[in-house]
């Protein structure tokens, strides 16, 4: 790869005098505008100047630098990076959903409003749960939806001084964010070594002063949470609610329902389980789903099914609800493909997706773990964390080997979190990978640990094969350049 192209602005690239395309002097064909003189330039924009290939070669080079789980091994942990099947795509492009007005009248959009209807029943029936809302946009944005309706729960019973809410200090930072942000007290609960919920630091923190218990399950070391039903009881007992963190939904698929565990409100991401492409920020989809008796909290608008009947209607507002948190039923385009993936994958696909991603994860786990730390060593679910690598007399490091992947094809696991650890190296490679792609993965893997020892300067100078080197992060944070002078 030719660094010295790559790396540059088409600004840079423009030579003075180079053109494209000649626009026809001709006065007749473009007469001269009239416009006000204090409206016009005096000078000619600065604009790069190329030829015709020059300006096609540039912009084509720029898309082959996106890395995307279509050109290669994405194993970032908590992300669930899975291959998207290209029908879902086909078929949440059909123009007769996609380019739907979203306040059409509900007579001529059955046929969509059923779709809508058939997701939430689906992933009611997935996550264990009575009903489902789509409207939220994000995970977070789930999270602060769930948050919402927990809320509205205890205001309906008058109970106005459950003000906290519970959050393991391994959790995803998004979870203390959206209960801040829905104005509730953040309180930690401890971990155990395996990233477990301390059950007993947990008894004394619970009293008629706290709303709810969000968690994650399994938790984000990968480690399934046994002592669930003790907790659920606990935090029942003391008058608030459990919150399933659902974003990882992956390894639960045809194993086990949130519903049956004793959470009573939960989202899902349907942009990391559910078949949508999320590198670099979007699109996404974080459904709501709350247990019997709660259905009527869940936000407007949403789509109802009359009666014995086969037709679906907009509820578009609801007093009675939490309040609204989107003016639509959601993002229609996420929603789609979800529902396309869960009827192609059926019942039976669903349920050897979970098992599958579980196997990958452990496949993965030890095939390294004796170049690699491990700090948890247990049975993981779907991913799982080493505690960077095994010899650290080297000074290489998590961020080395990391950058180190990105030179071999690899992305980059997730690097840095869960913060139990220095060094935590966080892999998920999914079910959608072959034992193949998993071979090279080990082997690279190995590779890396091998030049720690006897190369240790490459890999701190790493990525070496790539159009940008290493940046300095926090230059970059502190000042960045978004504005190209010459
Ligand atoms: C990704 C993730 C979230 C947040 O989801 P967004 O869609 O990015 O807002 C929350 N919790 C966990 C465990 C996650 O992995």
């Amino acid at each position: 790869m030719n660094r010295e192209v790559y790396g540059k602005l088409i600004f840079e690239l423009s030579r003075p005098g180079s053109r494209g395309t000649r626009p026809v002097s001709d006065g007749a064909a473009f007469p001269k505008a009239e416009l006000p003189a204090d409206l016009t330039r005096s000078a000619a924009p600065a604009l790069p100047e190329l030829s015709e290939p020059e300006v096609v070669r540039h912009y084509t080079r720029m898309s082959t630098n996106n890395f995307g789980v279509d050109t290669g091994f994405y194993p970032l942990g908590s992300c669930t990076m899975k291959y998207n099947p290209k029908i879902n795509d086909a078929l949440s492009a059909l123009p007769a959903m996609a380019r739907l007005h979203p306040l059409a009248p509900d007579s001529d959009c059955q046929g969509a409003l059923r779709a809508y209807w058939e997701l939430q029943r689906s992933l009611s029936e997935i996550g264990g749960m009575a009903e489902f809302t789509l409207n939220p946009y994000a995970g977070a944005h789930g999270e602060l939806t769930g948050l919402m309706i927990i809320r509205a729960w205890h205001d309906e019973r008058c109970d106005k001084k459950r003000t906290k809410v519970i959050v393991p200090n391994s959790a995803h930072g998004t979870n203390p964010a959206s209960a801040a942000v829905c104005g509730l007290e953040v309180v930690e609960v401890a971990s155990l070594p395996d990233g477990t919920v301390d059950v007993e630091a947990l008894r004394p923190l619970l009293d008629d002063t706290v709303a709810a218990m969000m968690m994650t399950n399994p938790n984000t070391l990968g480690i399934f949470e046994s002592r669930i039903p003790e907790i659920a009881k606990m935090v029942h007992d003391c008058g608030a609610l459990m919150y399933y963190d659902g974003a990882n939904l992956n390894p639960m698929l045809g194993v086990a329902r949130p519903g049956d565990m004793g959470f009573d409100v939960m989202h899902i991401n349907l942009h990391k389980t559910f078949s949508t492409p999320h590198g670099g920020g979007g699109p996404g989809s974080g459904p709501v789903g709350v247990r019997a008796g709660m259905e009527h909290l869940l936000p407007a608008p949403r789509v109802v099914k009359q009666e014995d009947t086969d037709t679906f209607s907009v509820m578009r507002e609801d007093p009675g609800s939490c309040g609204s948190v989107s003016p639509t039923l959601g993002n229609v385009g996420v929603e789609l493909r979800a529902l396309a993936y869960i009827l192609t994958m059926g019942r039976d696909g669903l349920a050897m997706a979970g098992p599958l991603a579980t196997l990958n994860a452990n496949y993965v786990k030890e095939s390294l773990r004796d170049v690699y730390k491990l700090p948890v060593d247990r049975v993981c679910k779907h991913e799982f964390v080493f505690d960077g690598l095994a010899d650290k007399s080297t000074g290489v490091t998590t961020l080395d080997v990391a950058k180190r992947l990105l030179d071999y094809g690899y992305h980059a696991p997730t690097i840095y979190f869960p913060l139990l650890f220095h060094e935590s190296l966080m892999i998920e490679p999914t079910e959608t990978e072959s034992r193949e792609t998993l071979d090279e993965f080990i082997d690279v893997m190995r590779r890396i640990a091998a030049e720690a020892l006897s190369d240790p300067d490459t890999l701190k100078a790493a990525p070496v094969n790539t159009p940008v080197g290493r940046p300095d992060d926090t230059k970059a944070a502190l000042e960045p350049i978004v504005r190209f002078t010459k």
